[in-house]
């Protein structure tokens, strides 16, 4: 079959590529890694709320297993692709096993717009993708979660579908379900939170702190808006923010408590009562600021925006935002510290999800202090060991541009390696 890859997944390749080569394995680990194991493609027939019969197409791409069951979200989105898919289902091998986790990589997706959908709507839909991939996921064999535009109450649809169909309950198949319904308070944050950890551990260290930092946070979903609620809880200061609609900059800082209150906020940031309002979610990128944390979608940052951003520490709370050419840019200034890539920054929510996991397995629960304290540590143990690894080689290869990104790579891709061979795969 010829494919038309996204310009995401071929650059995503290309960094596997280079992490292959620079963590000095064979080049057969990349034609391993490229393709995935497995693609369940499901059609998903919904009758609307107005009586009309239309038919979605759902995925799910199970790419690797060494380290563990296939782990990874599942995407509502009009414009997903298969390639979309499959290069998230690859960032998610490598989030895992950079991660420390015992997992593999997955990723599913529904080509849908759910703001179109009504609550019963969002329901069926939800349900019939999961009888059409239950044959194939399992606490032990794949185990999905939320991603862009899905969430709780539908990982609770999804779990209570495939307990009828199992005919038993199995909390441990979907990660981030409603703290009520074998969840975790600290998942809903998760994601952010552990952005704004990120960004803690790399200010601390190259930048004389947090305090009084000035953010720009771009998207303002489910991660963007905890990223922005936690580093302003850091002691850094939030000047703007955007979501699809729009932007609001206010030097005064926002009122992030406000934000993540209200509804209609949530929905249009531009319902924020202060500030300068702007209809393009892209201005903000330009801001006079220290840290930027991109937290919508992928290739946002290109090279031609890059060249206008004046940020010094970009943290990924997106997968896949910046581009390989935007980062090229943003290293060659003198001033700039560090692109914190996405498989290291947003790991927050899949490793939350890890410890829900290990929760439902025993059904037994930490307190939500405890799991808190449990995350952070991994997080910035995370950041710590692929710092260290940077480092080295950076002293490896001191005739080139070696980006975190590449030693976040290098080092996931490594251990993905070493469970293949272990296990007499390659
Ligand atoms: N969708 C999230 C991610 O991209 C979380 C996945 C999970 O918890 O399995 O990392």
């Amino acid at each position: 079959m010829v494919m038309n890859l996204s310009k995401y997944f071929e650059w995503e390749l290309g960094v596997l590529k280079e992490a292959v080569n620079l963590a000095g394995l064979p080049s057969e680990v990349f034609d391993y890694l490229s393709k995935p194991d497995r693609i369940i493609q499901v059609k998903i027939p919904l009758r609307l709320d107005n009586g009309k019969l239309v038919v979605f197409e759902g995925y799910r791409v199970q790419h690797n297993n060494a380290l563990g069951p296939y782990k990874g979200g599942i995407r509502y989105h009009p414009e997903v692709t298969l390639e979309t898919d499959m290069a998230l289902a690859l960032g998610m091998t490598l989030k895992n096993s950079l991660a420390g986790i015992p997992y593999g990589g997955g990723k599913g997706a529904v080509k849908v717009d759910p703001s179109k959908l009504s609550m019963r709507e969002l329901e069926a839909l939800s349900r019939t993708y999961v009888r059409g991939i239950y044959k194939l996921i399992g606490p032990e064999e794949d185990i999905p979660a939320p991603d862009v535009n899905t969430n709780p109450q539908i990982m609770a649809w999804m779990v209570d579908e495939y307990s009828k169909l199992t005919g038993k309950n199995v909390p441990a198949v979907f990660t981030a379900k409603p703290p009520e319904l074998w969840g975790n308070p600290v998942r809903i944050y998760s994601t952010g939170y552990g952005v704004a950890v990120m960004a803690k551990e790399a200010a601390d260290l190259w930048m004389g702190g947090l305090k009084d930092k000035k953010v720009a946070v771009h998207g303002f979903g489910n991660v963007g808006s905890y990223a922005a609620y936690w580093i302003s809880k850091f002691g850094a200061k939030v000047i703007a923010i955007s979501n699809a609609y729009g932007s609001v900059y206010d030097p005064e800082g926002i009122d992030v408590e406000l934000a993540l209150k209200s509804p209609e906020i949530l929905k249009d940031v531009r319902n924020y009562p202060r500030g300068q309002k702007s209809n393009d979610p892209d201005t903000i990128l330009y801001t006079d600021v220290d840290i930027l944390l991109p937290c919508s979608l992928e290739n946002v940052i290109t090279a031609e925006k890059a060249k206008n951003i004046k940020a010094k520490l970009i943290v990924e709370g997106a997968n896949g935002p910046t581009t390989p050419d935007a980062e090229k840019i943003l290293y060659s200034r003198k001033d700039f510290v560090a692109v914190i890539p996405d498989i290291l920054a947003n790991a927050g929510g899949v490793i939350m999800s890890y410890l829900e996991w290990v929760e439902n397995l025993q059904w037994y629960f930490w307190d939500e202090e405890e799991t808190r304290q449990k995350l952070s540590s991994i997080m910035s143990n995370n950041f710590n060991r692929t710092n260290i690894y940077w480092n080295k080689l950076r002293e490896r290869h001191p005739e080139r541009l070696v980006t975190m990104r590449d030693a976040a790579f290098a080092l996931a891709v490594e251990r993905v390696y070493t469970a293949m061979k272990l296990r007499g795969w390659i």
